[in-house]
């Protein structure tokens, strides 16, 4: 194990499952001090007890991306426990496919709220940390950012959207030195698809997930941990991450 990001700290959205949990697990792995944020309580809080166990640190802050209040609380408990925050990972996220055609407008809703204007919320608080500290903001779009399918349109508006503005604000920080980079997994086998309401796309998108041969949560974790590792002159800017066994 190495300890790359030794004296870095990094806040993490979504750490109580999947993506955003490999991920805490492998940056804390590096050495990082490692800020959980989620709404499930218990998750969080056994997983920072698990990484203080191995000698990493680690604070778990209940919030809800959409609520700028709880962000901000959050905020301050990571001030308090770990100090400066120098990577941001937005990871959080929801895909409620459905036919456009069903009006499931609460779905498109959370979906545009958590997705992209989270992610909003979530930067906006930590970002004079961010450029102080010549930091990282890592951002989990979706190869649905580039693509596009039926049942998925809602959910390809904020991934492409999330994209997007990505793009936008590595520009305008360049000035800071703050790099901004894109992670775009294919299928990762994670608690992503059980959320679906529509049983027949639940069960269609999970027999996709097997058929391609679904990537493990800890292979985007990797990539996540290889990206901020980088020296400070390297930006790896965009990362597209499929299965072998995913064409689109
Ligand atoms: P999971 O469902 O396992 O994780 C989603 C995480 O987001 C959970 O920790 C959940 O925590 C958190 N979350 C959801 N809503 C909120 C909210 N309002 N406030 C705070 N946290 C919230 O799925 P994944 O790990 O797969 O998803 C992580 C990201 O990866 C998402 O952005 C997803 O779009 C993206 N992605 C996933 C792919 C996949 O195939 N799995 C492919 C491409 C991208 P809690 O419920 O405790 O709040």
């Amino acid at each position: 194990m190495g300890k790359n990001l030794a004296g870095r700290t990094a806040v993490i959205t979504g750490a109580s499952s999947g993506i955003g949990e490999a991920t805490a697990r492998a940056l804390a792995a590096e050495g990082a001090a490692v800020a959980l944020l989620a709404r499930r309580a218990e998750r969080i809080e056994g997983l920072a007890a698990e990484i203080t166990a191995t000698g990493s640190k680690a604070v778990a802050c209940v919030a809800d991306v959409q609520d700028r209040d709880a962000v901000l609380r959050a905020a301050e408990i990571v001030g308090a426990a770990l100090g400066p925050v120098h990577i941001l990972v937005n990871n959080a996220g929801v895909m409620l496919l459905s036919p456009f055609d069903a009006g499931k407008v609460d779905e498109w809703r959370r979906m545009i709220d958590t997705n992209l204007t989270g992610v909003l919320l979530v930067s906006d608080v930590f970002l004079p940390q961010l450029v102080a500290a010549q930091g990282d903001i890592v951002n989990i779009s979706s190869v649905a950012g580039r693509t596009t399918g039926p049942n998925s349109s809602v959910y390809n508006a904020t991934k492409w959207g999330l994209t997007a503005w990505s793009d936008a604000l590595r520009k305008e920080l360049i000035q800071a030195s703050v790099r901004v980079i894109v992670v775009e997994p294919g299928a990762v086998a994670t608690e992503l698809t059980d959320h679906i309401s529509d049983d027949h796309i639940r069960e269609g998108a999970q027999g996709f997930y097997d058929s391609v041969g679904a990537l493990q949560a800890e292979d985007i974790a990797a990539a996540i941990a290889f990206a901020v590792g980088q020296p400070q002159r390297v930006s790896l800017n965009e990362i597209l991450i499929r299965p072998t066994g995913q064409a689109g």
